[in-house]
């Protein structure tokens, strides 16, 4: 018998598989000292080092390439004399083994980090190894690797953008996460990737290893045994060449993705997260190293237009180069262009190779900053990008303070980009991340569409271009909305390019400012979706 979950869906393929669970990260216990004698902690973690070494090792067997690579390396670290010398030396300091062992690679990992370059990078393996060690040690079971063959659903709590990012969408053709809502980054990478994912979806846990799940993003569900006969028909595809009521761009986080937004017929790139080149790297990259990623990208546009956007880093993105300090509320705190306060040399460094690659290959390049909150800001950051030589500058809108500032932003820059999952979880005070206030941050919330026709009036105004950017402009009756509202274009993950297309191609700039006009006096999203949709449909 089918059982359907709902969800939040991301994506309009769906897909049939059998589900892989992902299992949760081993908790590491508190520091604790050591109940049993020396010898019985020796053996107890011999024994545990033993294990994940020929854990690893069976696993590198069976798997290819870089993964294989990846595999062979974290076994050897597991079977290294001098972290178990070390760990050993802890528990005769009177450390239980886990204890024992996380200390041990906390102060290898602090070597590690100081010789820098490829030693730095190594030092998260430490980790993961402490970790899986300390799970055999403590009877918790940990799987946390992919698939690397065959089809999969990947269910789980929630992921990581490091976790998304080493998905292979071969293989792992669905993602289903318990957590999460339409902007959290599963949802963008997984949109991004050209996965079926559905999130937010309460239910996900109960799912097993082995059972067959259509993931149906249209329909916001996932069926258990479901048929893909049962999946929510998507629209049909309109022709490359008819035109839209307003550009549709790609938004892109490297080369391939750029590639995907050309093959999707986008007009350009909208947005280019800069900051998820960098999530795994242990120190700066230096202008050079930039300069090339960028110039490859740069080179796939061609003569479209591309606004990359410099570091969004912090929050729920934390760059381990940057040594943020912790902080209790860091969706607050220091990120996106406030790192420019403690370390603008970082953001002078990408704008210095932005503006090469921009030389080097001729782009129509545009630069935009994130995360903005008042206009001396804003201002700071085009009298930087100007001193490099750039000259199409804007920024983000993602604070509902900047929201109400556009018009302090005259003569200084030439578009904004509205960042609506940022600016929703600003508007309505609601986490992006957590999967119980996703109702705040539907994009059709009426208020979000009001504060969007309050920009685009300011910017008028003062004559500058506003583009959104966040994963409203992936909803193609959302974007045939905005284009009402007065948005000049609209910059969405590749795959969700030919959908949003379409929509934009069978509506008029009349019905268009109609819609908006509704779904702006609704009193909810759902009011505001349905009278939206009996109009066009
Ligand atoms: C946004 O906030 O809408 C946006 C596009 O930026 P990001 O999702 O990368 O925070
Ligand atoms: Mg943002």
């Amino acid at each position: 018998m089918t059982r359907i979950m709902p969800g939040t869906g991301v994506g309009s393929a769906a897909v049939v598989a059998p589900v892989h669970r992902l299992a949760d990260r081993p908790i590491q216990p508190p520091p604790t000292r050591r109940k049993k004698s020396i010898e019985e902690e020796i053996v107890a973690l011999e024994a545990a080092a033993k294990f994940v070494q020929e854990l690893l090792q069976d696993r590198a067997a069976s798997a290819t390439g870089e993964i294989a690579d990846i595999l062979i390396a974290l076994s050897a670290f597991a079977a290294d004399p001098a972290l178990l010398m070390a760990a050993k030396a802890e528990i005769n300091n009177g450390w239980d083994s886990p204890t024992a062992i996380s200390r041990a690679a906390k102060s290898f990992a602090q070597m590690l980090q100081s010789a820098g370059g490829a030693f730095a990078e190594r030092a998260a393996d430490l980790d993961e190894i402490a970790l899986r060690i300390t799970a055999r040690l403590t009877g918790q079971e940990w799987s946390v690797e992919l698939p690397t063959s065959g089809r999969f659903v990947l269910v789980a709590e929630d992921l990581t953008p490091a976790d998304t990012s080493q998905i292979n969408p071969k293989i792992v053709v669905g993602v289903i996460t318990q957590k999460g809502g339409p902007t959290s980054h599963t949802s963008i990478i997984c949109r991004q990737m050209g996965i079926a994912a559905v999130v937010g979806c309460i239910q996900a846990l109960e799912l097993n290893n082995g059972d067959v799940v259509l993931v149906d993003p249209v329909g916001d569900r996932v069926v258990v045994d479901g048929d893909l006969s049962d999946a929510t028909e998507a629209l049909p595809i309109v022709d490359p060449n008819v035109p839209t009521l307003i550009p549709v761009y790609g938004n892109i986080g490297n080369q391939k993705d750029a590639q995907g937004v050309i093959a999707m017929h986008g007009a350009g790139v909208g947005l280019f997260r800069t900051e998820l080149l960098y999530l795994d790297a242990q120190t700066a990259p230096t202008i050079a190293e930039q300069r090339k990623i960028y110039e490859s990208v740069f080179r796939e546009l061609g003569t479209r237009p591309i606004v990359i956007r410099t570091l969004d880093a912090g929050s729920d993105k934390p760059l381990k180069f940057l040594n943020l300090a912790d902080e209790e509320n860091p969706a607050l705190g220091v990120r996106g262009w406030r790192i420019a306060g403690p370390q603008p040399q970082v953001i002078f460094d990408q704008l210095t190779a932005i503006k090469q690659a921009a030389d080097a290959t001729g782009a129509d390049v545009r630069v935009m900053a994130p995360m903005i909150s008042i206009p001396q800001e804003a201002h700071a950051f085009a009298a930087m990008a100007r001193e490099v030589g750039l000259k199409h500058i804007g920024i983000m809108i993602e604070t509902p303070a900047i929201a109400f500032a556009v018009r302090d932003l005259a003569g200084h820059l030439d578009f904004v980009s509205i960042g609506t999952n940022d600016l929703a979880q600003y508007l309505f005070a609601a986490d992006r991340q957590h999967n119980e206030l996703v109702d705040f941050l539907d994009p059709w919330q009426p208020a979000l569409l009001r504060t969007i026709k309050r920009i685009c009036d300011d910017a008028a105004r003062i004559n500058i271009a506003v583009g959104v950017c966040g994963e409203a402009a992936a909803d193609p009756l959302l974007a045939v909305v905005l284009a009402g509202i007065g948005v000049n274009s609209v910059s969405a993950a590749a795959p969700a390019i030919p959908g949003v297309r379409t929509r934009l191609a069978m509506a008029d700039i009349n019905q268009a400012k109609q819609a908006a006009e509704l779904a702006m006096k609704a009193s909810s999203p759902t009011q505001a979706k349905t009278l939206v949709k009996s109009l066009l449909s």
